[in-house]
């Protein structure tokens, strides 16, 4: 594969599109910051209810729901989850939510976290059957004392919060009427010949949905919810339910969020080195090449891997970075291809 470093390049044209991307958003820097949040940095916007940024072409769907949530006057955390839960019901999608790809041995299971800028946060990981991981991670947040629940003990909470399980080999049922949606059993079936298991780069064009959402009153929240990397170990669990590697946010600072092979984002904790970095004075774009550059640091070749980075402050300014190009991301309503590292 022919990889050329396009950093200085790709910077370029970023800061100039982050730029028009918040202006298209009705975001200014310049507006008058909102009494409540003077402290925070936060900028009011003009018209807008809210920001929302998220992870790949489906990045669409959850930011139109968490713009409905937002125009409605709800709050970040509110935008966040019902953009991800509307990604989780998304049947064609392979890569998040009950008619994923499988693990190894055929089960999908599911990893969550969601996250608010005062440092609250709750996350599961590897439960199986069921149907919104992110409401799961929210309910761990708001009804327990703890951050993190994972398999049977995860499953159990959800039933007693009165959350959707499906039982195995219903778990699908309403995508196909088996364990596995059928167009999931197909491949993992085909992969089954060769057993290999090779991360695969920018699959589909989305994968795990993570998203950031500000809120007219200046809260910003994070979430992300996935299936994780198909034909995985069995009980393995990504970056995305780790709070400080998949996702991170806060106050009054900013938050990132990452997408790809999540086991390079975990040895660095990415989104939390992120936010770090605009603690210390970064913009959000210089945060992800920051970032970005870390991953790669640690991590070796950069060519046999991706790893996507989104990151918002609280004024609003968006950045965008990815180790290779063809990681895509949603501004509001708008599409972005994120300049990478390699091309
Ligand atoms: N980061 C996720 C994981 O490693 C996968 C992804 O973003 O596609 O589980």
């Amino acid at each position: 594969m022919a990889v050329e470093i396009s950093r200085r390049t790709a910077l370029g044209a970023l800061v100039v599109s982050s730029l028009t991307a918040c202006r298209n958003t009705g975001w200014s820097e310049d507006s008058s910051p909102t009494t409540a949040r003077a402290s925070t940095g936060f900028s009011s916007l003009n018209n807008m209810k809210g920001i929302t940024l998220s992870t790949w072409n489906h990045g669409l769907t959850a930011n139109r729901a968490g713009i409905g949530v937002l125009n409605g006057g709800g709050t970040a955390l509110d935008a966040v989850e019902s953009g991800c839960r509307a990604v989780e019901l998304d049947c064609p999608d392979m890569t998040v939510g009950l008619a994923s790809r499988p693990d190894r041995d055929g089960f999908v299971t599911l990893d969550a976290a969601i996250m608010t800028g005062e440092g609250r946060a709750g996350a599961v990981g590897f439960v199986r059957g069921v149907v919104h991981p992110i409401s799961l991670a929210r309910a761990v947040m708001e009804r327990t004392p703890h951050v993190l629940l994972v398999g049977a003990g995860a499953e159990q909470f959800a039933r007693e919060s009165g959350l959707e399980v499906r039982p195995e080999c219903q778990a699908c049922d309403a995508i196909g009427g088996a364990c596995l949606s059928p167009a999931a059993e197909r491949e993992w079936r085909d992969w089954l010949l060769e057993r290999q298991y090779r991360p695969r780069i920018n699959i589909e064009n989305h994968d795990t949905i993570s998203m950031l959402a500000l809120d007219k009153n200046g809260r910003m929240a994070a979430g992300s919810t996935t299936s994780g990397l198909a034909y995985k170990m069995h009980g393995r669990v990504g970056d995305s339910p780790i709070i400080g590697a998949g996702i991170f946010v806060d106050a009054p600072i900013g938050g990132a969020i990452c997408t790809g092979l999540g086991e390079t984002v975990l040895r660095t904790l990415g989104a939390h080195l992120a936010v770090e970095a605009m603690r210390h004075g970064m913009t959000p774009q210089e945060a992800c090449e920051h970032a970005i550059a870390r991953i790669i640091e640690k991590n070796g070749n950069p060519a046999e891997y991706q790893v996507g980075m989104l990151a918002l402050d609280f004024h609003g300014r968006v950045g965008a970075f990815a180790v290779q190009k063809g990681f895509t991301y949603a501004l509001g309503e708008s599409l972005h291809d994120a300049p990478s590292e390699l091309r």
